[in-house]
């Protein structure tokens, strides 16, 4: 028994691993082709994807956002735990990585669930907020750059309905958040978020060591 969350060694990964994933070809397929790219960091973890579509089956999402879509590793997982009609706004600037991505939703035939806009995402929360949207997104997952989080974070709170899931991914920052000697900027704006998150009772929150740290919050009715 232990009070506290296990450290994960190679071996008891694997197992996990092992043990637990149900990764459709197409992400598998996917994950191989982003981890020869140089920033294959910022693919999320299989296993962190597979939660998150337990998450979106849970809460019968249908309607979801996703700022920071890099090679769409997250937004196919989202994708395939959506029903048919589910629909995925996602918000990213780079052409190069989301031609990838839209490679692998087409063959995998989510392509049509994807309303991708390549813009940087603060204009498109912008506008899905100037288009009435307030309240309509049952699950949103924000990993992008990590200046804007919190602002991220603010605009997205609004367009999440009542009782609706928002992800924060990259929480933990591979472990710089609790290390001082660590003072870089995104560091620091990570750091605050978490601060303000851990206060901020508009939501209930849980952060979990999955990947490189997921906060969730669920938008409270006020
Ligand atoms: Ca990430």
């Amino acid at each position: 028994m232990s009070t506290k969350t296990l450290n994960l060694t190679d071996s008891l990964y694997e197992y996990l691993l092992k043990h637990s994933l149900r990764e459709s070809p197409f992400l598998y397929d996917l994950r191989q082709k982003t981890a020869a790219l140089s920033e294959s960091r910022m693919q999320i973890s299989p296993e962190q994807g597979q939660f998150m579509q337990l998450l979106i089956e849970l809460i019968g999402a249908k309607k979801t956002l996703e700022i920071g879509v890099f090679t769409g590793y997250s937004t196919l997982a989202t994708a395939l735990a959506l029903p048919e009609d589910g629909k995925i706004v996602a918000c990213d600037v780079s052409e190069e990585w989301t031609g990838i991505a839209l490679d692998y939703w087409r063959k995998a035939g989510v392509a049509q669930k994807i309303d991708l806009r390549i813009a940087p995402a603060l204009d498109t929360l912008n506008q899905l907020l100037a288009d009435d949207q307030m309240g309509s997104f049952d699950f949103a997952f924000i990993d992008a750059d990590k200046a804007n989080t919190q602002q991220y974070y603010e605009m997205t709170l609004k367009l999440l309905r009542v009782g609706g899931l928002l992800a924060v991914d990259n929480v933990l920052w591979s472990g710089r958040v609790a290390d001082p000697d660590q003072q870089q900027p995104n560091t620091k704006v990570i750091r605050a978020f978490n601060d303000m998150l851990h206060q901020d009772e508009r939501v209930t929150m849980s952060l979990l060591p999955i990947g490189d740290g997921l906060s969730l919050a669920r938008k409270r009715g006020v």
